[in-house]
């Protein structure tokens, strides 16, 4: 087979030619423990403090307000269990959406099961909440506003300064899970009044197993993980020097290359999607306009978002669905479904998500191969058959 297409960057991105470089030497010549005081130590501990600058300075933080951890997940699990605990005194009620992440959605409902009352705010048909009914849900007992900066199926943008805003009003903490956006689309945590935020290594071209938690000064969240003084006490645990250094270095190549990126990319995703959807029974998800810059999403009538899957890949053209059935279930994603997606069309989702290394030519060759894929399958579809019958009529 010739080239590979990747079209799943929301999924992950390959890592930076810069980021390996500067993890290559922690990981073979300056292997010391950054808790040890003598030199090859005190090297790696150097390392840390320079990347946490680093991952501060890239979201608008201070240093001391970057926590590493191993993944979004944990730092998802870690702001909004420790919230829940720090503040359980106050009140149980959090709000949050109903298309967040599942690393925000199960512990969410881990809360539930211990007494905690999570307000899920629904959603437009373009993914987006109403800032209204945000400020409606918020209750004495509120403690937590917890909601995603960007999806990470169909790629819509939440107004997250306004929720800010109205979260630093009210007096409750603002979580936001900006997994998806960290490095795609300009943050800045003191301008969007934010007391916490995940962001992920890999989902900028930073390793795999790598994550960070900005937690606001004199927000007082309890530990993570407990043992050792590392990350002062929080998160304890010997830390992934390498990988905490190529977080670091692909997230400050990822904001000083922004804008162009952006530009790029955006371009990029809007022919695809003009090309798209001149497929007949396809429709956008998301956003049209507030949309992460890589992400095109779709569904396709009378088509199962698999069977594309597959068919792509063996065109050596990656992608994803968001009707997958990855958890064994064969019901279509939570999001899909918010959305108001009846059942059938949400079986027919794709979402291609593109990144800085795609080009023109990748773009062309989705768009020669894609339509003959959809036909491929639909011909082989009764409901299709059914379908166009329907519309003769
Ligand atoms: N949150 C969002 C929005 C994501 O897209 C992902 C990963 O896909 C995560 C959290 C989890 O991140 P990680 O893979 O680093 O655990």
């Amino acid at each position: 087979m010739s080239k590979i297409i990747y079209a799943d960057n929301a999924a992950t991105t390959s890592l930076s030619k810069h980021a390996y470089e500067a993890m290559t030497p922690y990981l073979i010549s300056e292997y010391g423990n950054p808790s040890s005081i003598y030199s090859v130590g005190r090297t790696a501990k150097k390392a840390i403090e320079s990347a946490r600058g680093k991952v501060a300075s890239a979201i608008g933080a201070k240093p001391e307000e970057i926590y590493f951890t191993a993944c979004g997940t944990e730092s998802d699990n870690w702001a909004i269990k420790s919230v829940a605990e720090l503040k359980k005194s106050k009140g149980k009620h959090i709000i949050s959406t109903a298309i967040e992440h599942h690393a925000v959605v199960h512990t969410l409902q881990k809360l539930e099961k211990q007494g905690f009352d999570v307000t899920y705010l629904g959603v437009n048909e373009n993914g987006n909440i109403s800032l209204d009914e945000l400020r409606a849900a918020i209750r004495p007992d509120t403690i937590l506003i917890t909601i995603m900066t960007a999806n990470n199926e169909i790629g819509t943008i939440m107004p997250i300064a306004e929720i800010g805003d109205i979260a630093r009003e009210a007096g409750v903490l603002f979580h936001t899970d900006a997994v998806q956006a960290a490095g795609h689309i300009p943050l800045n945590v003191v301008d969007m009044k934010i007391d916490l935020l995940s962001l992920s290594g890999h989902k900028f071209k930073g390793p795999k197993g790598t994550g960070a938690l900005y937690i606001k000064k004199g927000v007082r969240l309890p530990s993570n993980m407990q043992g050792g003084a590392q990350e002062r006490g929080l998160r304890s645990g010997t830390e992934n020097v390498a990988g905490i250094v190529g977080l670091a270095t692909a997230l400050e190549e990822s904001v000083s290359n922004m804008q162009e990126n952006m530009k790029k990319v955006t371009a990029l995703r809007d022919r695809l999607i003009d090309g798209i959807l001149k497929i007949p029974y396809t429709r956008l998800t998301g956003d049209l306009v507030n949309r992460l810059p890589g992400t095109a999403s779709f569904v396709f009538e009378c088509v199962e978002g698999e069977s594309m899957v597959l068919l792509l890949d063996q065109n050596g053209i990656c992608a994803s669905s968001g009707s997958a059935c990855s958890s064994g279930s064969l019901d279509p994603s939570h999001v899909l479904m918010a959305i108001g997606l009846p059942h059938e069309v949400a079986h027919g989702s794709l979402r291609l998500s593109l990144g800085e290394d795609n080009s023109e030519e990748d773009i062309d060759i989705i768009l020669e191969k894609l339509p003959q894929i959809i036909s491929r399958l639909r011909d082989m579809s009764p409901l299709w058959e059914e379908r166009i019958s329907e519309e003769k009529i």
